[in-house]
């Protein structure tokens, strides 16, 4: 097989992943000529393509060495690793992305007495994840009939064809409309940036390397806000103090004014008018909160 020479990231083509991961990848500098109808895009700056595909082939793509990364919930790539045979290439979580967050739930209908996993000996549950079920059901010594469904699991205890389910949750409002509540979670699962175990060690790696050290730039000053603020030195101690966490702030001196110092914070999330009105009553002038946009350490 021809060696590539450029990065190619599998990623959804439509669906809940599609505009945060691309949202993403523009942070890292990243765009791509749209052809969004298409299933490859043609990466304008950077030698890096895309390829959308549903998510569920993305972990195979990666595996069989098609594409380089892909973006897909850690709930796909752990399923993938659960049920594919050994001789797969093993993959590699590389990055948590911080989005599409849900959770694998074993949820069971309102009225059922559960008293925990032997609760669910001898009964059916519906899933869409058999590897991670599986799992879980070894784990507690649960034995259990496993339905393999590939949608609408939810309406498997209505309908009568199992008596739990086993199905991504995220604000429960899915289980509620259906008369379940949840009863376990199995896994914690956001989208992740997936690789292979070892890297590519050719121009691919170079820009592997150079896209996790953006990628982690962008991750780490996502929510991070930049706090500007002057104050007297006597009240430098009380405002410290306030100050929401972050590594210590950088203190700058005021010209002409030997009592007067700039402070500057990084703050790892959002930084409210309240949080800000006590500070100013520490004592705190000329106050600034900036967003950030790039970081490179
Ligand atoms: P396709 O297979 O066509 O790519 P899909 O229907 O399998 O699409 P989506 O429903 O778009 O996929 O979900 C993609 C991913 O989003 C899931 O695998 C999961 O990681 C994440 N996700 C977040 N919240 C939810 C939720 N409430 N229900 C389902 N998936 C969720
Ligand atoms: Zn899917």
């Amino acid at each position: 097989m021809k060696q590539r020479d450029r990065l190619r990231i599998a990623m959804q083509k439509s669906g809940r992943l599609t505009e945060p991961a691309l949202e993403l990848l523009n942070r890292c500098g990243l765009s791509f000529r749209q052809s969004r109808d298409k299933l490859f895009c043609f990466g304008e700056g950077e030698p890096v393509d895309l390829l959308l595909v549903r998510d569920d082939d993305i972990p195979g793509l990666i595996a069989q060495g098609v594409c380089d990364l892909g973006i897909v919930g850690r709930n796909v790539l752990d399923e993938f690793r659960l049920t594919t045979g050994r001789d797969a290439a093993p993959l590699n979580e590389l990055r948590p992305l911080g989005f599409g967050r849900c959770r694998l739930s074993i949820a069971v209908p309102q009225e059922l007495d559960y008293q925990g996993p032997q609760t669910l000996e001898g009964e059916r549950i519906a899933t869409s994840y058999p590897g991670l079920l599986g799992e879980w059901l070894r784990t507690h010594a649960v034995n259990a009939s496993v339905i393999m469904l590939s949608g609408s699991v939810e309406i498997a205890p209505k309908l009568g064809t199992a008596d739990a389910i086993c199905d991504l949750v995220q604000s429960g409002g899915t289980l509620v409309a259906n008369q379940l509540r949840e009863a376990e979670v199995l896994l914690e699962s956001e989208a992740v940036l997936a690789g292979p175990l070892t890297l590519p060690i050719d121009e691919r790696g170079d820009m592997l390397e150079l896209l996790l050290k953006r990628l982690d730039g962008v991750i780490q000053v996502r929510e991070s806000r930049l706090l500007l603020l002057q104050t007297s030195r006597s009240s430098l101690e009380a405002i410290t103090r306030l100050l929401p966490g972050g590594p210590q702030p950088t203190l700058l001196a005021v010209a002409g004014q030997p009592d007067q110092l700039m402070l500057q914070a990084l703050c790892a999330g959002e930084v409210s008018w309240r949080q800000l009105e006590e500070i100013k009553k520490a004592g705190a002038r000329e106050m600034y909160v900036l967003p950030v946009e790039k970081m490179l350490a």
